[in-house]
């Protein structure tokens, strides 16, 4: 028996809804350069799915196809209507006020400045509606990222390293925010990390990707908030950890 196997097993509060994300036989070649291959995967609403493997590994290439900014070259991807996308540089327009940037084009829309305000005051910048990008800090930049995505009522939500370019102690109010929005929402969350220790701490499954191909994949049943520190948590980062060291 494995050390994992040992570990008390924990029911989800809430059980997972229907399928966000259904992937079959799924590839895609960028010329000769095979990047994914044959990927089966499925990731129900509800729940929180950590994507971690090597750099160049076809991470952010797969987010883009469930996205809709790429095409895959073989098989089927079947994709909740309404997903939203934060990337690690929130990408604001500079020339446009935050409340804009929130809604982007649906600004003409009568209740859009009074939406966009609700999931600016969701992230806490409730008091910045009217503030330019250049004023604001990167985690405040990351947060109207998340607010723009939240705006959209996402069954699906698509985070590409959003984290990585702020310093540790914003990242870590970011990621409790995130679960905090996860929790009250309940979309399905793929999130792209290289960050071993950020999947554990805040997935229900950690996949391991390699080669194109889904190496492993982790359940991770412990509650949260985690401590980062347990033996518990530290036996399912060695796992992840295994399992990469593998696929590089
Ligand atoms: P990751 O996010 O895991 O670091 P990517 O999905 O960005 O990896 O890239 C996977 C591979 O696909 C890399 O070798 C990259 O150079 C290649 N690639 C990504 N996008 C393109 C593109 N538009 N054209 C050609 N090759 C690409
Ligand atoms: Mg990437």
């Amino acid at each position: 028996m494995s050390s994992l196997e040992r570990l008390p097993r924990q029911r989800p509060a809430h059980p997972p809804g229907e399928p966000v994300v259904q992937l079959h036989g799924l590839s895609k070649n960028y010329g000769a350069q095979q990047v994914l291959a044959a990927l089966d995967f499925t990731l129900h609403k509800g729940e929180f799915v950590a994507l971690v493997g090597p750099s160049g590994t076809g991470k952010t290439t797969l987010l883009r196809i469930i996205a809709g900014l790429e095409r895959a070259s073989h098989g089927q991807a079947q994709i909740a209507a309404q997903s939203a996308v934060v990337f690690q540089d929130p990408r604001l327009i500079l020339a446009q006020r935050v409340w804009k940037n929130v809604v982007l084009q649906a600004w003409r829309q009568p209740d859009a400045r009074q939406r966009a305000e609700r999931a600016l005051a969701e992230v806490g910048l409730g008091s910045k509606a009217d503030a330019w990008p250049a004023s604001l800090s990167g985690g405040e930049a990351q947060r109207v990222g998340i607010a723009r995505a939240l705006y959209r009522e996402p069954d699906l939500l698509l985070l590409d390293e959003p984290f990585s370019a702020l310093d540790a102690f914003t990242r870590r109010k970011v990621q409790d925010l995130v679960v905090d929005l996860w929790q009250q929402h309940r979309p399905g969350v793929l999130l792209v990390t290289h960050d071993i220790e950020e999947a554990v701490l805040l997935a229900d499954r950690v996949l391991v990707l390699g080669a194109g191909e889904v190496r492993a994949d982790i359940p991770v049943a412990l509650p949260r908030t985690r401590d980062t520190t347990s033996r518990e948590f530290n036996v399912i980062k060695r796992q992840v950890l295994e399992h990469l060291g593998r696929a590089q």
